[in-house]
């Protein structure tokens, strides 16, 4: 009994976070910025927080995450990060040679009140900037926010930065914010848009970055990521798809403002009808057909789910995480006839209950949702306590829950730190889809078999 200290009666907290259902908001910043080629992260802090943010995208992509630090001590805490800043950006240049270094503040910066934008302009006029090479930022205090708007502050950043409208009229290409997912997501959103034949622009895209091949040879910058060349074009394309309202909206406003790029903000395509609203979007978007291939995949998650209905039916299910991530897959779910019963999650912003409320059609009254300080892991383990849940949906944090309760549980979301595959399978797109079907069927059947007395104990289900 790892939490045994978790008590059945809920009191309503303000000041107190237990297990808290996000992490901090450097660590998406991090993320992000790998999604850049030759990008190196850099984290104006101390120590402590950079190898924090490393350890957890290491420990969930099982791939060495490459950053620096200012290393604040004593001193930097007192008279501020500049001259830590200004050393730091000529030794990561002179040593580690990236195309770009993408800063992030943190909870000790922040605090300090140093200006990134002041410090950056001293840098370029030291000269210790190398020409066509840059320095960009994002604002990431961790008292404020999550992992999710740390993704998305540096994402705004990358528009801010370099997006440009150059060209008198829009070209045909359409940008795609992909929202905090999978490398393999990011590969399998491309390959989608491959099969309608639109052509796309999507940043940040960590796919070859995070989940890069062994060659027997190490590589500082593997060869994914986004060019700024890429970036920069995006100003010029006739319009943005935002994926995933929290982690994509801001930075498709700040295109639409600085290069007049309208955006459509979309749910992540996660899950059947999900799915389907990106495949309209893109199609209209791209002025194209929907390809016989890509109705064959629906089609094979159609009959996969007709297939096995009967043991999605009337499972109650609990979720935790990311608000985007968390809206598609209540909606999936609600479209398998499961109960999506309890969910919650520790970042703010965006309509997050409304946004529920909109999926599920009205079936909130049966849905217990919290978002902020409070929804935390303690609070969903009370409810569970409270009344029993068939299935856990969500990181890896919820394995204490999953054993004390004797609860079946289905990773997905970030971190993963204690099993593979997430980084290398989708979970977007119809066949993403049927891989969550997948795995939400092998623990249910698992449970199963397990718990049916030997009578009942069946080969074929
Ligand atoms: S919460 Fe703040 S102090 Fe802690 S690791 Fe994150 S940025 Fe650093």
């Amino acid at each position: 009994m790892l939490l045994r200290h978790t008590n059945t009666e809920v009191v309503e907290r303000e000041a107190l976070t237990i297990n808290p259902a996000k992490t901090c908001q450097p660590v998406g910043a991090m993320y992000a910025a790998l999604g850049i080629h030759g990008c190196l992260p850099h984290s104006h802090g101390s120590q402590g927080c950079c190898s924090y943010h490393r350890s957890t995208l290491t420990r969930h992509y099982k791939e060495p995450v490459m950053a620096s630090t200012s290393s604040f001590t004593e001193g930097a805490s007192v008279f501020g990060g500049q001259s830590n800043l200004l050393t730091a950006i000529e030794t990561i240049f002179t040593v580690y040679a990236p195309d770009i270094i993408a800063v992030h503040t943190t909870c000790l910066s922040e605090t300090i009140g140093d200006d990134i934008v002041q410090i950056t302009a001293k840098a370029t006029g030291k000269g210790l900037i190398p020409p066509g090479k840059y320095v960009i930022h994002a604002n990431t205090p961790s008292y404020v926010g999550s992992h999710v708007t740390g993704f998305a502050n540096m994402t705004k950043s990358m528009v801010t930065y370099f997006a440009q409208a150059v060209a008198e009229k829009k070209n045909k290409t359409v940008n795609i914010l992909p929202g905090w997912v999978e490398p393999a997501d990011m590969k399998e959103i491309r390959r989608l848009a491959g099969e309608m034949g639109v052509a796309i622009l999507m940043y940040p895209d960590t796919s070859g970055v995070l989940d890069a091949p062994q060659t027997g040879r190490h590589e500082f910058y593997p060869r994914g990521g986004a060019t700024v060349d890429q970036i920069r074009a995006s100003g010029d394309s006739r319009i943005t798809l935002a994926l995933g309202p929290t982690a994509s909206t801001s930075a498709a406003e700040a295109l639409d403002s600085r290069c007049k790029v309208p955006f459509q903000t979309l749910e992540l395509p996660i899950g059947l009808r999900a799915t389907d609203r990106f495949i309209n979007a893109l199609r209209k978007a791209g002025k194209v057909e929907v390809p016989a291939s890509i109705n064959d995949e629906r089609g094979r998650l159609v009959d996969m789910i007709s297939d096995m209905q009967q043991y999605f039916f009337g499972k109650r299910a609990a979720l935790w995480g990311d608000p985007d991530q968390l809206v598609s897959l209540a909606e999936f779910l609600h479209d398998l006839d499961m109960k999506p019963t309890y969910i919650v999650t520790g970042t703010p912003g965006r309509a997050f209950e409304e946004r529920i409320a909109t999926v599920l059609g009205g079936r909130l009254p049966e849905v217990k949702v919290r978002q902020g300080k409070q929804a935390d892991m303690f609070l969903l383990h009370q409810w569970i306590k409270n009344e029993k849940v068939d299935l856990l949906i969500g990181n890896s944090y919820g394995k204490y829950i999953a054993r004390d309760e004797d609860i079946p549980l289905v990773r997905h979301g970030f971190p993963i730190l204690d099993r593979v595959g997430h980084q290398y399978f989708p979970t977007v797109g119809y066949r993403g889809a049927m891989r969550l079907c997948e795995q939400i069927l092998n623990v249910l059947m698992d449970r199963q078999d397990r718990d049916s007395p030997e009578a009942s104990f069946e080969l074929v289900m």
